[in-house]
């Protein structure tokens, strides 16, 4: 290990709300120092000029289990290769098969992973999920307490082949046994591929469902457009203010069709606006990777949100100490301050217009800035951005292909 000092940096960390221009000194993979001009012999000197630090970027909602779920990708390849120092899944393992996953993934990353354990003993191996008949709550609960340091939430999605299964309540047991344990539940919205129920059976499901939760319960895809969401026709439905005025948490991850700018606007305008935001990256067959930082980089989701009206500022606090609060980790994660582990991304502003799409629900914006990862530290170590997502320039010609392999896609 080694000292790297950090030269001339914008530092933003909205857990202190400190912005400032200085020197980050690190040692040993933990922040020594936090100041001006900092003169100090150390073996690599880094010039920050022209680059924002903000604490390392988060991913609420990611799909990290390679080789063992088809969806799932490299986590390095979702983090430090993308200036996200960690990432938590969102559910692609659930109990039978969350050892192996924890211990494929230990092993051979560098970014730091968490996990929302998915109630179905396999996670989301296939969906709509399966097993559910094979419900073990003492399992569940044994591994929760073997594994506190990275089991950070429960997953349940509220689709209709969940909501119609009759043996139990998914949602009231997936809710119990994260409060009982301490953790958020975690509860993705949005059915695209309902055929039994109708739309506004999809709405009431999740109304009910509301009734479950509790403050710091997450409800990821909150923006979306599908049946089941929380915004119907541009309006909350029953019990959504509700929700959120006792402290649900709103996570605008959008994944390639999860989010869309009109019901994202329309919430805003209303006084909703999201509380976190993450990638839900998955794996892209190999005729689609020509849309991955646009829909899988958290700095283009920052810039996405900043193109709709939220400041630097939000965004930067949404995708790290929000996160970090959000999983219980904020005394460790989610901020630059002396004495923590040294996890920072350094970004660069891109000025000019940019736009932005929405994905399967074909809605384009335009922004002005675009924010660039460059180099991100984790651990005190010094990692250069993969190209694909530190060069990432909206190109008009990525909207047309997009637009053409959607069909034509309505607007949602
Ligand atoms: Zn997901």
């Amino acid at each position: 290990m080694t000292r790297l000092l950090i030269k001339n940096c914008r530092m933003i960390n909205p857990k202190t709300e400190v912005e400032q221009y200085t020197d980050i000194l690190i040692n040993n993979g933990v922040i020594e120092a936090i100041k001006k001009d900092i003169e100090i012999e150390a073996d690599e000197i880094f010039d920050a000029s022209h680059l924002i630090a903000t604490p390392g970027l988060m991913d609420i909602h990611s799909h990290i289990a390679p080789s063992l779920i088809p969806i799932c990708v490299n986590p390095d390849n979702a983090g430090i290769e993308t200036g996200v120092t960690a990432l938590c899944d969102a559910g692609s393992l659930g109990w039978k098969n969350y050892e192996e996953g924890r211990s494929l993934i230990e092993k051979h990353y560098k970014t730091d992973v968490f996990h929302f354990l998915h109630l179905a003993p396999e996670g989301q191996v296939q969906l709509p999920e399966t097993g559910y008949d094979e419900l073990d709550i003492d399992a569940i609960n044994r591994l929760i307490n073997q594994n506190k340091d990275q089991i950070v939430g429960i997953k349940v999605r509220a689709v209709e082949s969940s909501i119609l299964f009759r043996q139990y309540d998914i949602f009231k047991i997936a809710a119990e046994i994260a409060h009982s344990n301490r953790i958020p539940l975690m509860i993705h919205l949005g059915d695209h591929n309902h055929k039994v129920l109708t739309s506004d059976e999809l709405y009431q499901a999740t109304s009910n469902i509301l009734e479950y939760l509790k403050a710091g319960d997450i409800l990821t895809h909150a923006f979306t457009s599908a049946p089941g969401g929380i915004i119907k026709d541009g309006k909350p439905i029953p019990r959504a203010k509700e929700a959120i005025c006792k402290g649900v948490l709103l996570d605008m991850s959008p994944g390639l069709g999860h989010m869309s700018f009109n019901v994202l606007q329309s919430a805003i305008c209303q006084g909703i606006k999201p509380n976190l935001f993450g990638t839900d990256v998955v794996l892209l067959d190999s005729s689609k990777e020509f849309l991955k930082p646009h829909f899988y980089s958290v700095s283009v989701i920052a810039s996405k949100l900043m193109a709709i009206g939220l400041n630097l500022h939000e965004v930067i606090r949404m995708a790290t100490v929000n996160v970090a609060m959000a999983i219980n980790k904020s005394s460790e994660y989610g901020s630059i301050e002396v004495g923590r582990k040294a996890d920072i991304t350094l970004l660069k502003i891109i000025e000019g217009r940019s736009m932005f799409h929405d994905g399967g629900c074909g809605n384009v914006i335009h922004g002005n800035k675009l924010l660039s990862p460059q180099w991100v530290i984790k651990s005190g170590e010094l990692y250069k951005v993969n190209k694909e997502f530190s060069n990432h320039r909206v190109d008009p010609m990525i909207f047309q292909a997009l637009m053409e392999r959607q069909g034509g896609k309505k607007n949602g």
